[in-house]
């Protein structure tokens, strides 16, 4: 209840006007390959369950990924690379991710972003991060009972997240932690249990083309971090 109302407050927002007018303008002029489609062209809320154990954040939606189905990591090449480590892993319900209505389920896992709007070149501003954070943090709130464990893909999901999970009520310690692929950080909550903190290389095919991310290093994080959460 709490969570859908939430995605549904963001799908609305409107914050960033550059964002604003990226995805409204990527959604009116599309891509030749998808000319037939009706893009989603607004925020991309979270995607999984509301009792997730495990956290997925990565960095922002792409344009013609997220932006057009409207949902998170589905229908671009990041989004095939993890829903098929999340499935190999025996996390989601099928191993592709094509469109909104495609009858994927992730089993206590959910997937977010730092930024829920695409932005150009796959790059928000610094403001447009700390914008967004506030969604960030109503969501963490949101998943505080449940969720034990997060991977967060890349640096840049990295820094954004490491504040939102303070304003959150988790402690970070400080100096805040490096990101890096296999960083491993808990942190502590003075109200309830601690929570495991886990980097990946983001999944972009700048990685994972170049072999800086291999499936099977993807599927290592993962592994560890769902055991870690109790899935
Ligand atoms: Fe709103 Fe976040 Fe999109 Fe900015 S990036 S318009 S804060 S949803």
């Amino acid at each position: 209840q709490g969570l859908a109302r939430l995605d549904r407050r963001i799908a609305g927002c409107r914050a960033c006007p550059r964002l604003v007018a990226w995805r409204e303008e990527v959604a009116r002029t599309k891509r030749a390959a998808f000319a037939d489609w009706t893009y989603w062209g607004r925020p991309v809320p979270g995607f999984g369950p509301p009792d997730a154990r495990l956290l997925i954040i990565g960095l922002a939606p792409a344009a013609h990924g997220g932006n057009r189905t409207g949902r998170m990591f589905t229908g671009d090449r990041s989004g095939d690379v993890l829903y098929r480590a999340l499935y190999d892993v025996g996390l989601a319900s099928q191993p592709t991710a094509t469109h909104a209505d495609d009858g994927l389920e992730l089993y206590g896992v959910r997937v977010t972003a730092p930024v829920h709007c695409a932005p150009p070149a796959n790059k928000p501003t610094p403001a447009e991060r700390d914008a967004c954070r506030p969604w960030l943090v109503q969501e963490l709130r949101l998943l505080r009972p449940t969720v034990r464990a997060a991977v967060v893909l890349g640096a840049f999901g990295w820094q954004a997240a490491l504040p939102a999970f303070a304003e959150a009520g988790w402690t970070v310690p400080r100096p805040r932690p490096v990101f890096g692929h296999g960083a491993q950080v808990e942190l502590d909550a003075a109200d309830g249990p601690p929570l495991g903190l886990y980097g990946c290389f983001h999944v972009s095919q700048r990685n994972t083309f170049t072999g800086k991310l291999t499936s099977e290093m993807l599927r290592d994080v993962l592994r560890t971090a769902a055991t870690a959460a109790g899935l």
